[in-house]
């Protein structure tokens, strides 16, 4: 990728004079995160980390992007109403993981009992990497899509002003007067008002389910900014709060402390270890209610790993987007090689090419959150211990995406001003709403873009790797 910045990138005092304007301009504008010292209090605040000058993306490809994310919401959407598909595709997982296991007993036993939940909301990121071809030429290649809990939509709506002063600081108004402006915040809280105002109930509330250690609260405090701001009620509550705060009326609204929900809004919930015997409780009754859930179980498990490896065998998208075969192809063409571990020959076959060549591949578990996933010698030891066991089957292959470093500074709190080697991740915000069988909204609703240092193979914002950008389209 080009890179655009040479003339500055180098020259020591106009970075550190930038810095400085930057790192202030970020806590102006609430580019913020609760400390690791006081992660419970906003007493301290520290600003998120983000690069100092916007990382160039090839604007074809973020077109691109753009333009299949309506596309993967219907995906998503249809996947989560193909019951059939989603047995199917898990029934080798759920033998060996447990947490997926454990999301999928839900699912059976909320379809047993049948949906109380008439409108559907979704809120996915899907990701992205630019994956640099022999010739030179870079291709979008999906990472994954994020269909539960994908952050960031709050922060990432104040960083482009602080991009564009840093640009001007360093002389370059023009570039500066081109970065986009982005409002994932504001477009996924249009979706949950809508979902709300579909529930029906003017008294009822939005519930943001959220973590015991609230870090990344300034995040989603500006998705609930934009709900106060149109006049609807939000609450936070934790599993544990609905535990002990929540019940079912015999039409089984959702009543926590007293207070219909009309909206609940996950913001955790995707890793086992949230989960003790009282939280599962939770779940399954906020899964049972008739509020609406972003996601619902379905939807969480249409997001799995095993699913995305699925969806890139032949024939399967046709499946599920019967008559939609523009929509297919524009999905099709981000895939990257994905490749299942399930025991068998196509199994047998992959792990050995995998073990010989173990740079070439990702070696993925059924977890989201960033820092699970396995590479190069680690990637061959953990393959070559469990190519015989069926416990292989928990993961995916996937092929490892290599994108072209660029130079910039990755600005954190307390860390010296350095230059890395880095690379970058765009993910797009969809945001869509479903009432009975039909889609009453489907939208892009931003994005995001993600730079870490190249030394660095896994991990996002949250697990202190990668920081917050802002594209410069060339
Ligand atoms: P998680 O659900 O933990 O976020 P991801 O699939 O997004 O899992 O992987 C986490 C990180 O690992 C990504 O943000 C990316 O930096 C890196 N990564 C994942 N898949 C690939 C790949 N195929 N090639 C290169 N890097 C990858
Ligand atoms: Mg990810």
């Amino acid at each position: 990728m080009a890179a655009a910045w040479q003339d500055v990138v180098r020259d020591a005092a106009a970075v550190r004079e930038a810095a400085a304007v930057a790192v202030d301009a970020a806590l102006l504008a609430g580019v913020l995160m609760r400390t690791g010292e006081q992660p419970q209090a906003s007493d301290v605040v520290n600003y998120a980390p983000f690069t100092l000058l916007p990382s160039a993306v090839p604007q074809d490809l973020f077109e691109q992007a753009y333009s299949v994310q309506q596309d993967f919401n219907l995906l998503v959407d249809a996947i989560s109403q193909n019951r059939e598909f989603l047995e199917q595709t898990l029934a080798s997982t759920i033998k060996v993981d447990d947490f997926t296991a454990r999301l999928f007993r839900i699912y059976m036993k909320v379809l047993e009992e049948g949906l109380a939940q008439t409108v559907f909301l979704g809120i996915n990121r899907s990701d992205y990497m630019f994956d640099c071809g022999l010739d030179g030429t870079a291709a979008l290649r999906q990472i994954e899509i994020n269909t539960i809990a994908a952050s960031f939509g709050g922060l990432t709506s104040r960083t482009a002003d602080v991009h564009r002063l840093v640009l001007k600081v360093l002389g370059k108004t023009e570039e500066a007067s081109q970065l986009l402006p982005n409002n994932p915040a504001k477009r996924l809280a249009l979706g949950i008002a809508k979902a709300w105002d579909l529930y029906g109930s003017q008294r009822a509330v939005v519930m943001f389910l959220v973590e015991d250690v609230q870090r990344n609260i300034f995040d989603q405090r500006c998705v609930e900014n934009e709900l106060w701001n149109r006049n609807i009620r939000v609450v936070r509550k934790r599993f544990r709060d609905v535990f002990e705060q929540g019940s079912l009326d015999a039409s089984r609204r959702l009543y926590v402390d007293g207070q219909e929900v009309a909206v609940v809004y996950y913001r955790e919930g995707y890793v086992p270890q949230v989960y003790d015997q009282q939280n599962w409780e939770a779940r399954l009754l906020l899964e049972r209610s008739r509020a609406v859930k972003c996601p619902d179980i379905a939807t969480q498990l249409a997001g799995t790993k095993k699913v995305q490896q699925e969806l890139s065998r032949p024939g399967t998208l046709e499946k599920l987007l019967p008559g939609r075969p523009e929509a297919v192809a524009r999905i099709r063409a981000t895939f990257a090689g994905l490749y299942s571990l399930d025991e068998g020959e196509e199994g047998d076959r992959i792990a050995a090419r995998a073990i010989a060549d173990p740079d070439l591949f990702v070696l993925k578990p059924q977890r989201e959150g960033g820092g699970n996933n396995l590479y190069g010698e680690e990637l061959k030891e953990v393959l070559e211990k469990i190519k015989d066991s069926p416990e292989r089957t928990s993961y995916i292959l996937m092929d490892k995406i290599k994108p072209q470093p660029a130079l910039n500074y990755l600005l954190r709190a307390h860390s010296p001003l350095e230059m890395s080697e880095c690379i970058s991740e765009l993910g797009i915000f969809g945001v869509y709403v479903r009432k009975g069988q039909e889609l009453v909204l489907n939208q892009a609703a931003g994005h995001l873009l993600r730079t870490k240092a190249i030394e660095h193979a896994d991990g996002g914002v949250a697990a202190g790797v990668a920081v917050l950008d802002t594209p410069y389209l060339v």
